[in-house]
């Protein structure tokens, strides 16, 4: 992903100016009050979805996927022993249907599954995307979003490549503009190569899905949520639901776990979309400069590093001890993502990767008392976890269990495992 990402390596600050040629580079925003560790193994990565997709595709395909491009699905029908899914008339078995379909969704459809939230978030605007080579203009001034205050050309300068891609977000239903125009105002510069590519009228909103699961058929990215796309989370928040009703797919399907285990992803997943969608609809609102800040908005790390806790689905709940949103203090609480900490002094290895495909144990001090029932055991000494407690880990990185009985970790894995609600 960082090879694919490096034409944006250096385009981590933000810039403000009347034009592009005028426009300065902000300090890089750096939380303050913050004493954590590090959040991550990876060091952030600015990718543009065009980019991305291409990666991933070839990820599924390497891993045994069968991509088809040009197909479309115009309906299934559900049996109790799997579903029938028609693909441009030809009829496809298959035990589940994954709906990436999109926000207008038409999977969600059919199944008469409704939205709610606070649909259109603030007013509507137009993406123009257009190519011109800048690199000499923004060389030593690099940014990802560039704000560009000219009154008579005011919105977002967002690079696409750094170089010779660029999207440009300015507010406003109209269409027909002179956006070559528009554009050199903006930019300040003549930009003789400048061609307008495409020119997209959208309208931020935050609305979550009902359900997310009917039968055999789970929904996955905008077809679950959308959310105005000033925090970045919506393909993120999709990504997490692949990733996490992918690993739930694999257990059930692999008979690892129960089927009943696949209940516990609308548990999780849509009070996540709904934080997610509701967080990025008051940073859009923040932004729109009422002189106050929402008491109510998470911290950045939260979103950014995956802080959501889930209270219910396959965890031992209630959960007690809930995580903070306006701080960000990653703690191993039960239902969040465990917190990275390097395993061992070569530091090359995180609580972060040993997620899936197995479950873990992760014991601060020593592991000898625990039972693990074939459980890989990690010792983790961290200023969160007190020496005689331990995490278990679920596939997905998540804090299943946290104690210190030590017969526990083994038999809570099999019975969370098999769907069972578990109370501890
Ligand atoms: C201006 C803007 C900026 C954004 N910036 C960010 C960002 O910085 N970070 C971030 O995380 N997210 C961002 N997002 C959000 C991100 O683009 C979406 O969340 C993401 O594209 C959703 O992916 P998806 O696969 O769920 O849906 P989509 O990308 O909409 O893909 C759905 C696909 O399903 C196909 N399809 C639909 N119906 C059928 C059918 N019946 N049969 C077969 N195929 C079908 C469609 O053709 C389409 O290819 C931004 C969005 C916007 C508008």
């Amino acid at each position: 992903m960082h090879d694919a990402a490096r034409d944006l390596a250096d385009h981590d600050r933000m810039a403000v100016g009347r034009t592009l040629a005028e426009a300065e580079q902000l300090p890089l925003w750096q939380p303050t009050g913050l004493d954590a560790p590090e959040v991550s193994p990876e060091l952030p990565c600015l990718i543009a979805q065009d980019v991305l997709e291409p990666v991933l595709r070839a990820a599924a395909q390497d891993a045994g996927a069968d991509v088809r491009f040009g197909t479309t699905l115009t309906g299934f029908e559900q049996h109790a022993d799997g579903l029938v899914a028609d693909l441009d008339g030809t009829s496809s078995r298959a035990s589940c249907l994954v709906a990436a379909d999109g926000a207008r969704s038409g999977v969600r459809e059919m199944l008469a599954i409704g939205r709610s939230g606070r649909g259109a978030v603030g007013g509507p605007s137009v993406n123009v995307y257009f190519r011109a080579d800048l690199a000499e203009t923004v060389r030593g001034r690099e940014f990802n979003l560039c704000r560009i205050e000219h009154p008579d050309a005011p919105g977002a300068l967002a690079s696409v490549d750094g170089r010779f891609r660029w999207v440009f977000m300015t507010g406003g239903g109209h269409t027909d503009r002179d956006w070559p125009t528009v554009r050199r105002t903006a930019l300040g510069v003549p930009a003789p190569d400048l061609e307008v590519l495409s020119v997209l009228p959208w309208q931020a909103e935050m609305l979550v899905a009902d359900r997310y699961s009917a039968g055999r058929v789970h929904l996955v990215g905008d077809a679950a949520h959308v959310m105005p796309p000033f925090a970045a989370m919506g393909a993120n928040t999709g990504i997490s639901d692949a990733h996490e009703l992918g690993g739930k797919l694999a257990a059930v399907s692999g008979g690892a776990a129960a089927p009943a285990l696949l209940d516990s992803y609308d548990a999780e997943r849509r009070p996540a979309g709904w934080f997610a969608a509701d967080q990025s609809a008051r940073r859009t609102l923040d932004l729109g400069g009422q002189g106050t800040t929402d008491p109510d908005l998470a911290h950045p790390f939260v979103l950014a590093a995956g802080g959501f806790q889930y209270l219910d689905g396959a965890l031992c709940h209630p959960v007690r001890d809930v995580e903070p949103v306006q701080e960000f203090t990653p703690a191993g609480r039960v239902g969040t993502r465990v917190p990275h900490r390097w395993l061992g002094d070569a530091r090359t290895l995180s609580t972060l990767d040993l997620g899936g495909p197995d479950w873990a144990l992760l014991v601060a001090g020593d592991p000898r008392p625990w039972t693990t029932g074939g459980l890989p055991v990690h010792r983790l000494d961290a200023d969160f976890l007190p020496a005689g407690t331990a995490l278990l880990l679920r596939p997905d990185d998540i804090v299943a269990w946290r104690g210190t009985d030590v017969t526990a970790p083994a038999r809570l894995r099999d019975e969370l495992s098999r769907g069972v609600p578990r109370v501890g």
